[in-house]
């Protein structure tokens, strides 16, 4: 009997690059992260996405890509990417929408690819699609048998919001009927349109107490289903340690205009730690996320208290009730079949 989520500490000796190839996209979800304005709108040329492959490949660290967009299978060099990433040695993932353009199953392989991923944000239409938009769940389901079909490792990323957290349980039945492996759940983050819409006074983030009562509950189900699932850890409790990736972990979020940031809560701002100029990995100059990363506060990581600070809950004392853990920060059930 599974019970019990395991937390997955930062990994000295691994780099985890996450590689936004291009910011268009086919579809408008209204939780969308992209921001052109800090992003670019470039689609990046094949031979600096091979230039910058090269730059982040450390051949003494386990490094994994995730090729992102926008919708990166719609990169016409995507399958190159993917070839060169694995020359260099990168464990590779792509996140996709679903809808897999320019042939991805056929001219790549399940050797060459490590995980396909796939966004839903609801086990039916009615759910996913007035989020994710209509048509949508029919494809990304379509494609995800395909794939499965065709041997390769699926996964499927599902953000949580008040939009959809009372139909995360029906997610086990679809998952297991396709044949998904891994199931990453989500949590919405007030960034990008998240932050801004709220139709008829709904607020898109859930609540601790909703976050608490439903995710950790299902997540268990899903591992006992035979899923592999993976879930940030959001609340720390009394004696955890709290750490922040952009000090103990080596993570990279590179966007097409050449910023990198070491923490996505910092991605619609202009303090990036790190641009890639001629070819090269250059700091920042000015007051950047690095700056932020040092703070030690009593509620845990300093970018959620400076952009999120609703996320908060506080006893009479003024003392936080939890502190919240840094946005990277997973916890995990492996199966006891895998
Ligand atoms: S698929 Fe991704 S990049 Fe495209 S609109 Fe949706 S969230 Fe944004
Ligand atoms: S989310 Fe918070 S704790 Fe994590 S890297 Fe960013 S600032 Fe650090």
């Amino acid at each position: 009997m599974i019970s019990k989520a395991k937390t997955v500490g930062f990994q000295s000796g691994e780099r985890n690059i996450f590689f936004h190839i291009l910011t268009a996209c086919n579809l408008s979800c209204r939780h969308c992260y992209i921001n052109k304005a800090q992003h670019g709108t470039e689609t990046l040329p094949r031979e600096t996405m091979e230039k910058w492959l090269e730059l982040f490949a450390d051949p003494t660290k386990k490094s994994n890509v995730i090729f992102l967009g926008g919708e990166p299978t719609m990169h016409p060099d995507l399958v190159h990417g993917i070839t060169k990433a694995k020359e260099l040695g990168y464990d590779v993932t792509v996140d996709s929408n679903g809808y897999l353009f320019h042939d991805l199953l056929e001219k790549s392989s399940p050797e060459q690819l490590d995980y396909l991923s796939f966004s839903l944000d609801g086990p039916d239409a009615e759910v996913n699609d007035p989020i994710r938009g209509e048509g949508v769940y029919e494809i990304c389901t379509g494609n995800m048998r395909k794939a499965v079909a065709a041997g390769y490792n699926v996964s499927v990323i599902y953000t949580v919001s008040n939009l959809n957290i009372k139909h995360l349980h029906r997610m086990i039945p679809l998952l297991t009927e396709i044949g998904v492996k891994r199931f990453f759940i989500q949590v919405i983050g007030l960034r990008g349109n998240s932050a801004t819409e709220n139709e008829d006074g709904l607020n898109w983030q859930v609540s601790q107490e909703d976050w608490l009562s439903v995710v950790p509950a299902v997540a268990v189900q899903a591992a006992e289903a035979g899923i592999h699932v993976t879930f940030p850890k959001v609340f720390l409790e009394e004696g955890e340690t709290f750490e922040c990736a952009g000090v103990v972990a080596e993570n990279f979020f590179i966007f097409p205009n050449g910023r990198v940031y070491r923490c996505p809560l910092c991605e619609d701002h202009p303090v990036h730690a790190l641009n890639i100029e001629n070819g090269k990995l250059v700091p920042n100059q000015g007051l950047t996320e690095d700056n932020f990363f040092q703070l030690n506060i009593a509620e845990g990581c300093v970018m959620n208290k400076l952009l999120q600070p609703d996320t908060i809950a506080y006893d009479a004392d003024g003392k936080p009730e939890h502190r919240i853990s840094c946005c990277l920060l997973k916890q995990e059930i492996i199966p006891e079949s895998i």
